[in-house]
Formats: structure tokens, C-alpha cells, sequence
């Protein structure tokens, strides 16, 4: 029976794709694995962990403290705030991790390898997001081929959002029975639980959210038990 590997980062749009392969490939069938990179946030971590409990899923967490040694992003580095809109220079947001993705795949890949796992499921998208380059389709095609080269190893990599909008996620999370797990998960910059509706994530999750005319389960959440 094909099984499937998805890589869980505790938010909306790796969740959305958990619930993906739980339809594709069936509930016995899919497993999680969560990198711990040194993330400013330790929230997102914990909301990886509960989405896959909630899902039944198994959840291998992988440390890759590589990232945090490394300097000038704004996601690993405390001492870089987030700033919304793209660095003169490279055209990208602050928050670009150079070749992180590349990194989680090549480490999801060998996770997968013993375990006989021939699909790779990752939710990130090339539409309506911030421009990093190893989200584009061609980087994941190349990847995919790098990797069957390289392990001998004809596996594959799915990403289902790749050209979905914000709003077509939100309403495949929908049919996918993947909404309340949504209200589990972490999107915003700032690391805060209620999220803090201003940063660059908040506000694109908020406008998926409005343009699928669905509620968001998080805001949701936190307006029926504040804390
Ligand atoms: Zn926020």
C-alpha cells in the first residue's frame, strides 16, 4: 500500500494538506515529521503536535539547529524584526530562509527512505504568497528529480496548494473536514495566541479566510474563550 510523509509545520497550510493525504492515501498511511530549526516561535512547534494528535497521525519531530547559526532572516534571527514587503536587494521578504525548504524535503526524504514511504506531501505554493523561490513548482520538480537521483529511490513529491489561492485552501480545508483542525494551528509572525491580526501572515490568512466568506476557526477559538 503507497504511504505518505507530510511535512507539518503546525500551520494552516501543511494541515490542510495533512488532511489531503488523509483522503488520498488513508488514515493508516500517513505519517508527520516536524523540524524544530530553531523557529522564534516554540507555538508553531506545539501546534504541529496537536494537529497530529488530533488527526491520529504519527509525528517524528527532527532537530536541524543549523538554521539558528545562521544569520540576517528574520525567522531564525531574535534580533531582526519582521518587516512586511521585499528586501531591496533580493526582492524576497525578510522572513526568506535561504534553501530551507530544500533542506526539510532532503530531510523528509531520508526519513521516508527506510520507512519505505514513496510520497512526500509539503503545502507550500507558489500563488498569492511572499515570492520564495523554493516554493515555485520548478524548484520542486528539480527536487524531486535531485532526489531520485541521488537516493535511488523513486519518490514523490506532492504539493497540493502549489497554485490554489488563499481562498480556494480555506475551501478545500473546508471539504476536506479539515476545519477545526485549523483552529490548532499558528500562522502569525508575531508568535502570539490570540494571533495578532497585523503582521503580514495574519493579515493574507485573514483575507483567505473573508474572500472564502468562511470564519477562521482560530479567531473563532479565541473569541468564545479569550485568553
Ligand atoms: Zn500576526
Amino acid at each position: 500500500m503507497e504511504s505518505a510523509l507530510v511535512v507539518l509545520s503546525g500551520g494552516q497550510d501543511s494541515t490542510t494538506c495533512l488532511y489531503w493525504a488523509l483522503t488520498r492515501f488513508g488514515a493508516g498511511s500517513v505519517e508527520t515529521v516536524t523540524f524544530d530549526y530553531g523557529q522564534r516561535h516554540q507555538i508553531e512547534l506545539d501546534c504541529a503536535t496537536r494537529v497530529a494528535a488530533r488527526a491520529g497521525v504519527a509525528q517524528t519531530v527532527l532537530p536541524i539547529d543549523t538554521f539558528a547559526a545562521l544569520e540576517g532572516n528574520a525567522l531564525t534571527d531574535g534580533n531582526i524584526a519582521v518587516r512586511d514587503g521585499a528586501d531591496a536587494q533580493t526582492g524576497l521578504p525578510n522572513t526568506f530562509v535561504p534553501g530551507r525548504n530544500l533542506i526539510f524535503l532532503t530531510f523528509a526524504a531520508a526519513l521516508a527512505y527506510p520507512r519505505g514511504i514513496r510520497h512526500l506531501v509539503t503545502g507550500v505554493a507558489q500563488t498569492d504568497y511572499s515570492g520564495y523561490p523554493d516554493c515555485r513548482q520548478t524548484t520542486l520538480q528539480a527536487l524531486e528529480h535531485t532526489l531520485r537521483l541521488g537516493m535511488a529511490y523513486e519518490l514523490t513529491i506532492h504539493a497540493p496548494l502549489m497554485f490554489q489561492s488563499k481562498a480556494d485552501t480555506v475551501r478545500l480545508a473546508r471539504d476536506l473536514g479539515a476545519l477545526p483542525a485549523l483552529a490548532d494551528t499558528h500562522t502569525c509572525y508575531n508568535g502570539i495566541q490570540p494571533p495578532c491580526g497585523e503582521c503580514p501572515a495574519c493579515v493574507l490568512r485573514a483575507r483567505g479566510f473573508a474572500e472564502a466568506g468562511i470564519p477562521d476557526p482560530v479567531v473563532e477559538r479565541f473569541r468564545e474563550r479569550p485568553s
